[in-house]
């Protein structure tokens, strides 16, 4: 049998866990409930949702067409613009946005009054796109080293600089150097979320014990790629599968010690069964 060692950070953080917990509560009330966006990137279950009738609102456009329900907004969090339109409309919504992603939100909607605002994060993410949506005056956003060494700002105004929740924190580091370097007047604040550095830690610890490294999530889930992303820089034999069937199919023999994590968006079973594949069938 071989040795197997899963990450106790491994699956739902406390965030995403409030916001599914809250979505199947709300499903079995019989009422009409919408998310913004898919609740989690996990396709599994956002298709659990949908049999039980929760449907997926896919944007803007698509929100303001509800006339009755309620909508949930998602852990990601919404813009200022979202929440106003949603008040207008008289649209009726639960709100668990993530209280480490509320925190950001209320320190730029602050600092943005006099600073300008620089977000270390994917752009194209939900939760980022929120954030840049209580900037008063707009954000820059950078996800690398190269782009912060080109980064200018473009007013005599101090820089204030956050970070998506689940930004890679060894990269978000570096980044501050450089603005550190480079930047007089510049005031930063990490909002990398405790639950993704604790989690980003342990499967760094684990990838260097191993021989084979597997790292369960969806390929949309920035904080499942950015596990991956740490744990192959660390072992070189890390898969990034979505559920056990695609382990099969990636036809993975793994050799040696084989480490587990998962994503903040995996559910527990899916761990569960990937977990008792490796430490029974191979
Ligand atoms: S990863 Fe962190 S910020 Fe994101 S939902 Fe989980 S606890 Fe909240």
């Amino acid at each position: 049998m071989a040795e197997v060692i899963t990450a106790k950070t491994a699956g739902f953080c406390f965030g995403v866990k409030k916001a599914v917990d809250k979505a199947f509560e709300m499903a079995e009330t019989g009422k009409e409930i919408y998310t913004y966006g898919p609740v989690i990137h996990n396709d599994e279950v956002v298709g659990e949702l949908k049999a039980k009738g929760v449907k997926v609102l896919e944007g803007e456009e698509e929100l303001s067409s509800v006339t009755s329900g309620t909508v949930i907004l998602r852990s990601h969090g919404v813009s200022r613009h979202i929440m106003e339109l949603l008040e207008e409309k008289n649209i009726d919504y639960v709100d668990v946005t993530c209280p480490f992603v509320k925190r950001i939100h209320n320190i730029v909607d602050e600092k943005s009054r006099d600073h300008e605002i620089v977000i270390v994060g994917n752009p194209n993410h939900p939760e980022v796109e929120g954030i840049v949506g209580w900037c008063r005056n707009g954000a820059t956003v950078i996800s690398g080293t190269e782009e912060a060494e080109a980064f200018e700002p473009s007013s005599d105004l101090p820089v204030c600089v956050v970070s998506q929740t689940t930004f890679n924190f060894k990269k978000f580091k570096e980044i501050v150097e450089i603005f550190s370097r480079k930047l007089y007047n510049c005031n930063i604040v990490n909002t990398i979320c405790n639950a993704t550095e604790k989690h980003q830690a342990e499967a760094r610890e684990i990838a260097e014990a191993v021989d084979t490294m597997i790292v369960i999530g969806d390929s949309k889930s920035s904080n499942s790629r950015k596990l991956y992303e740490i744990c192959k820089e660390r072992c070189s034999n890390t898969y990034f599968v979505q559920t056990l069937e695609d382990l099969k199919l990636q036809k993975c023999r793994p050799v040696g010690s084989i480490g587990i994590t998962a994503g903040a968006s995996t559910p527990n079973n899916i761990i569960e069964e990937v977990q008792n594949y490796v430490r029974n069938d191979i």
